[in-house]
């Protein structure tokens, strides 16, 4: 496989198996007209759709890596890891995906209450009309009803309004530690990586630098650099800090919705120049389509 930066390779996007509107096969297909070559699906804290994924891309003629993106607390706040090409039978894995997901429920139950309190009602139930995997419940299902019941007319508003950290629907929970996301994705034989580091606003210039170690301290491997959530001087910006920590370089849509995304699949800008493509450590791990594997 081509393991330079000039691969169209997508490796971030989400189906109806945790916040994404489109099933694991319409995301293959989408992802395989708009020229993708290598592709993952990394579904939140769930490995459920691979199987469907991969046999879609394979069909659609793209070559594929398992993938996820674990949500993690790191120095109070959310971050998300990025895991690629792991074994996803690999049951360390399995069970820590499993207990990851498993505070969803209840704190879904509390958002609601205090959804309640600012005028929002039934946004429990409400939330689950749009839920794909009950046991994937996410805040841009909340998001989605919030806008069906007028009370925002984009999701990005209530994010900003009701569901952000600080706003009144949003509920402080506690997910997996940094160490043990990069720990499972790498005892199964995967790649970690730091999804979208521009996203997260609330750290200052310090703890990003001690995200950035102690992920690399824990064995992690790679950054995203080109994402959706990107602006072209933060491609600059985690460029330099992949060289500066020796990490490999990750590109991805993180694709959520033909209504809600910005960004579509296989659409960002290549990699700059001079970083390694975290493809490159993935060579063992990636999956031809048969058609490439009879030929080979
Ligand atoms: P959760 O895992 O339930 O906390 O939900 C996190 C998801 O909410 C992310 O993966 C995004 O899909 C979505 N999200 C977070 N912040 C925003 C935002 N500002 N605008 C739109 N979607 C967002
Ligand atoms: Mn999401
Ligand atoms: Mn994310
Ligand atoms: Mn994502």
């Amino acid at each position: 496989m081509n393991s330079t930066a000039l691969l169209n390779a997508d490796l971030h996007c989400h189906s109806t198996v945790s916040d994404g509107t489109l099933s694991p096969e319409a995301l293959a297909a989408r992802a395989a007209a708009n020229g993708v070559e290598l592709w993952a699906l990394t579904d939140h804290d769930e490995i459920g759709g691979i199987a469907r994924a991969r046999a879609a891309a394979h069909a659609a003629g793209m070559a594929f890596l398992s993938g996820v993106e674990v949500s993690v607390t790191f120095a109070g706040e959310t971050v998300h890891i990025v895991g690629l090409g792991f074994d996803e039978n690999d049951p360390g894995l399995r069970h820590g995906l499993e207990s990851t997901r498993g505070g969803r429920e209840g704190r879904a139950r509390e958002m609601a209450a205090e959804l309640a309190k600012v005028g929002i009602h039934g946004a429990f139930e409400g939330a689950l009309k749009y839920v794909g995997n009950p046991d994937l419940i996410s805040r841009t299902h909340f998001a989605r009803y919030i806008v069906e019941v007028g009370a925002c007319s984009d999701t990005a508003e209530v994010f900003r309004k009701y569901l952000a950290d600080g706003k009144p629907g949003f509920v402080p929970h506690r997910w997996a530690s940094l160490g043990d996301a990069v720990r499972w994705i790498r005892d199964a034989g995967g790649v970690a990586v730091i999804a979208h580091p521009g996203r997260y606003h609330r750290f200052d210039a310090t703890k990003e630098y001690a995200l950035f170690c102690e992920f690399r301290d824990h064995g992690g491997r790679g950054v995203e650099v080109v994402t959706g959530s990107h602006t072209a001087a933060e491609y600059g910006k985690y460029a330099d800090m992949a060289i500066e920590f020796g990490l490999a370089a990750s590109r991805g849509s993180d694709f959520h919705s033909p209504a809600e995304s910005r960004t579509d699949l296989g659409r960002l800008p290549i990699l700059p120049g001079q970083l390694t493509p975290v493809w490159s450590l993935l060579q063992e791990r990636i999956e031809p389509p048969p058609a490439a594997r009879a030929a080979a």
